[in-house]
């Protein structure tokens, strides 16, 4: 098959990677000239573990190119996916559509032959028939059919997510796209990835309510974190205790500062004014949104608490900005609330993080002093703050750590540790949900 994907960042390059190593031939367009000269160069420009090997071999292969303008590949495409940003619109909330209409807007004019207009991108309901009436309009003569196919995957284990999905999902309103969806995705259809068609707004909504109700786990148990330590109770241990159920499951009830990234924050919150423009408000939504934004700036109060209850005039290390390890993406990550609230309160912050730096400079504020490893950034700090629990920071040398500190102060908001095998390096130990056994 021959397939165009507009937009190459994380989802798209993913993706059109993945299809190309199905055997598919793939033309990754963006719009963005730095990266598309940077990827023609061999040179991947967002940090995704394995993406490199991936994109290489295929290259090779002849399957996958890159391109800025889109005319050519979509006019040579069966398939057509879009998969361009939708941030939250400034002001209200609502998912921003302006690249998605905009791209559909461009691929119409340049449709030769039956072909597929896939929405890859993140969609609210409804989205679908506008494209296809964006497309209509522009080129009434086309023929075509426009889908709905959400991704699932997530940063940091993206490409194993796209080759081993829970599922595939794909709402279509056509018949015709039926069988050119299921050879797209044949390889995984025949190791048994089950393909559930749906119609096409179904398909948009699925999407939404997954990230909602995941984002809803997540506060569930940050909530109950909170309880725990009100009442002397361990939040691991809850959480292991309720998992173990599997009306339950075990998955996303870790807690921590809160969910963050490219996707939960901003799909909550659409989905929020999607339900309130249907005049059937999703309150439990809301009020995961809710709570969620205040868990961040809370988190900076747990770390003045753990420093004796004020940060003014102190050094506190941050380890880890990004949302979440194995991943350069910065976008709503907590780190940037949690040390805004820290510079607020008077101290000084340092950080380290082994991906996100390039990315967390322009979005932090100038007083950060950013260093080159996890010990560099401890010298002569107050307190040690884990906020993204990368790999690195699992089996950190404690007795080395405490030598640089000031005051042998951790705070660990992903519980990385236990309190009794940091204490016996002499640091106070400060988690999240756990029980005081000092
Ligand atoms: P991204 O910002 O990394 O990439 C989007 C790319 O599209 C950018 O490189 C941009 O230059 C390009 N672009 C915009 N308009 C274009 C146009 N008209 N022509 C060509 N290129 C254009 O975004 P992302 O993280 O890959 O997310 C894309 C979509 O996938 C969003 O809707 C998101 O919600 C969804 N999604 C993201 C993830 C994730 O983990 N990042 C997971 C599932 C779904």
């Amino acid at each position: 098959m021959k397939i165009a994907m507009i937009g190459s960042g994380y989802v798209g390059l993913v993706s059109g990677a993945c299809l190309a190593d199905f055997g598919h031939d793939v033309v990754c367009i963006d719009k963005a000239d730095d990266k598309v000269e940077a990827l023609k160069a061999g040179r991947i420009p967002i940090f995704e573990p394995g993406l490199d090997e991936l994109v290489a071999k295929n290259v090779k292969a002849g399957r996958l190119t890159f391109e800025t303008a889109l005319a050519e590949p979509v006019a040579a495409a069966d398939v057509v996916f879009i998969a361009v940003g939708t941030p939250s619109r400034r002001g209200d909330g609502h998912a921003d559509l302006s690249y998605v209409y905009g791209a559909a807007r461009e691929i119409a004019a340049s449709i030769r032959g039956f072909t597929i207009v896939v929405t890859k991108s993140t969609v609210p309901v409804g989205t679908g028939d506008e494209v296809e009436r964006i497309i209509r309009e522009e080129n009434p003569q086309a023929d075509f059919a426009v889908v709905s196919n959400p991704e699932f995957l997530r940063e940091g284990a993206a490409i194993s997510d796209f080759k081993r999905p829970d599922r595939i999902v794909v709402g279509i309103e056509d018949e015709r796209a039926r069988d050119v969806m299921t050879e797209v995705y044949r390889p995984l259809y025949l190791n048994h990835s089950p393909l559930l068609f749906t119609e096409r707004r179904t398909s948009e909504l699925i999407k939404y309510a997954a990230n909602a109700f995941l984002a809803m786990k997540i506060t569930f148990i940050n909530e109950m974190a909170d309880l725990c330590e009100a009442v002397g109770a361990d939040v691991q241990a809850v959480a292991r205790g309720i998992g173990l159920d599997n009306r339950i499951g075990g998955k996303f009830l870790h807690a921590g500062p809160g969910y963050g990234g490219s996707c939960f924050p901003k799909d909550t919150l659409a989905l929020v004014k999607t339900a309130q423009d249907a005049a059937s408000p999703v309150r439990l939504i809301e009020t995961t949104v809710a709570v969620n934004d205040q868990r961040k700036r809370a988190m900076g109060r747990k770390v003045m608490a753990a420093c004796g209850g004020s940060v003014r005039g102190k050094t506190v290390a941050v380890l880890g900005l990004t949302f979440k390890p194995n991943t350069d993406d910065m976008r709503d990550a907590p780190s940037l609330s949690i040390i805004q609230a820290l510079i607020d309160q008077g101290a000084e912050v340092k950080a380290y993080d082994p991906e996100g730096i390039d990315q967390a400079k322009p979005l932090l504020d100038a007083s950060v002093a950013f260093a080159s490893g996890p010990y560099d950034c401890a010298e002569g700090a107050d307190a040690v703050v884990i906020v993204t629990e990368w790999d690195s920071f699992r089996a950190l040398d404690l007795s080395r750590l405490k030598s640089v500190m000031r005051q042998p102060v951790l705070v660990d908001l992903r519980n990385i540790y236990r309190e009794d095998e940091v204490a016996r390096f002499g640091f106070t130990y400060t988690g999240v949900g756990r029980p005081a056994t000092a």
